[in-house]
């Protein structure tokens, strides 16, 4: 597979949504100073949740241990800051649902420092070395979906990862965190490619970055050097580029079977944060504790893209900002196209956090729902191929096993037929109900 022959190529369907990322393109990152306290939920990767090793009143330090993984998929939990562990009780999330949490109160005399410890052996570790530190360093995907990282790096007996693929589109309007990422911190982006390159044993990397952001492309571009083996590809701005399966298609021309995942095509994608996140680990010793997010939208004061501590509550985020302008109508956890509107501002910061964003009225699009009047245009907005007018119907109609059939579970809830639909449908979410009984009813839960 050669990605320079495939450069110019993108994927097939797809929407193009306003991008409203002007507010904070150049916004250089600020860190968000200390709170009182943070929420942690045991839950905030995908798969197993994470189990406490930290009891009610116990002392903590700024990246101590606070939960192990659960399972094989399951990640580690630290501190955020030194402090007290306060509680270990059920709370909100941002799904709206009840999660065992552990709440740290910060120390208020406390410097917060992290002590540099440098992993100078990593050159030393052998692959399961390399995929056992990260579960333990608690390293996620850090695009939104949260999936643990090492799990991806895990590739079954005789098989390899040949290619590593770097996710820099940020195609979700509003957000520019991995934007400023890659201008800012350039070299620890691709010290931490190099580092993931190296123990994986992959042939090259390659960053496949949207057109919008010729800055990054420029700075990058500067930054790598010949023998990183690692190119840019700049990539056409659609939504939604940054899926996995789309960007390989963008980027190499192949598509990946609905029922094969982009490892089996000898490709891993990593998001920039992610990888920004493993070199900070060897370089610092620093596990992942805290996160770059994009908070904007016209219902926020002072649009900014901060360092936020994980279990940061959303409210001291906003108020940093400046608050929330009077008509704020709803404050959403994501970009607009796939994130959650928020239940409460209470709920934390977790790693699969990428921007908080809050709208106000006229910026909703009124939705008053009418017939499907069959133009198919949520058809050619799907990049799955699938058929979202039908699935939406047969969602309404409770006929879950028919959605089943009409490949339902591809469905990666990108919210593209939604934006499409002129008859206000609201597909995704029709489908996404769907998918969800589809998945109880297999864990014979209803
Ligand atoms: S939400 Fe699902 S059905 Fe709708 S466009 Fe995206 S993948 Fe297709
Ligand atoms: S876009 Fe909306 S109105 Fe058009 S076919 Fe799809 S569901 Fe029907």
């Amino acid at each position: 597979m050669n990605p320079v022959a495939a450069i110019r190529r993108g994927f097939r369907h797809g929407v193009h949504p306003a991008q409203y990322k002007a507010q904070t393109v150049d916004l250089p990152i600020q860190r968000l100073p200390f709170g009182h306290r943070y929420v942690l939920p045991l839950g905030q990767h995908l798969g197993v949740p994470a189990q406490p090793v930290v009891s009610p009143g116990q002392q903590v330090r700024r990246g101590q241990l606070i939960a192990q993984p659960g399972g094989f998929v399951s990640a580690s939990l630290h501190s955020p800051v030194t402090g007290r562990v306060r509680a270990i009780e059920p709370r909100r999330t941002a799904d709206g649902s009840l999660q065992l949490a552990i709440e740290i109160e910060a120390d208020r005399y406390a410097t917060q420092h992290l002590e540099p410890r440098p992993r100078s052996d990593r050159l030393a570790l052998s692959l399961t070395e390399f995929i056992e530190e990260l579960q333990s360093a608690g390293i996620v995907g850090l695009g939104g979906a949260a999936f643990p990282t090492h799990v991806k790096y895990t590739m079954p007996e005789g098989k390899r990862i040949r290619h590593l693929l770097i996710n820099g589109a940020e195609c979700e309007p509003y957000l520019t965190n991995d934007h400023r990422l890659m201008v800012e911190r350039p070299a620890t982006l691709l010290r931490g490619i190099g580092i993931v390159k190296r123990k994986l044993g992959a042939d090259r990397a390659t960053i496949g970055i949207e057109r919008n952001k010729p800055e990054a492309i420029a700075v990058l571009k500067s930054t790598i050097r010949r023998h990183h083996r690692t190119g840019i590809a700049p990539l056409q701005v659609k939504y939604p580029q940054g899926a996995e399966k789309m960007l390989i298609r963008a980027i190499f021309g192949v598509e990946v079977p609905a029922d094969k995942l982009p490892r089996d095509l000898g490709i891993v994608v990593n998001n920039v944060g992610t990888l920004t996140a493993i070199a900070d680990y060897f370089d610092f010793g620093m596990p992942l504790i805290e996160r770059v997010i994009t908070v904007s939208g016209p219902g926020v004061t002072y649009p900014a893209n901060l360092i936020v501590p994980i279990g940061t509550p959303v409210r001291e985020v906003l108020d940093f900002c400046g608050g929330l302008k009077p008509p704020t109508r709803a404050v959403v956890m994501g970009g607009p196209m796939m994130g959650l509107p928020l239940p409460s501002l209470d709920v934390p910061v977790v790693k699969g956090t990428s921007g908080i964003l809050a709208f106000t009225a006229e910026s909703l699009p009124a939705r008053r729902e009418l017939p499907c009047i069959r133009c198919g245009r949520c058809l050619k907005a799907c990049p799955h191929f699938l058929n979202p007018s039908r699935l939406g119907r047969l969602a309404r109609l409770g006929r879950y096993e028919d959605m089943r059939r009409h490949f339902a579970m591809d469905c990666v809830e990108c919210g593209a037929c939604t934006l499409s639909c002129p008859s206000g449908i609201p597909l995704t979410q029709l489908i996404r109900v769907g998918k969800s009984k589809l998945r109880n009813s297999a864990a014979g839960s209803i």
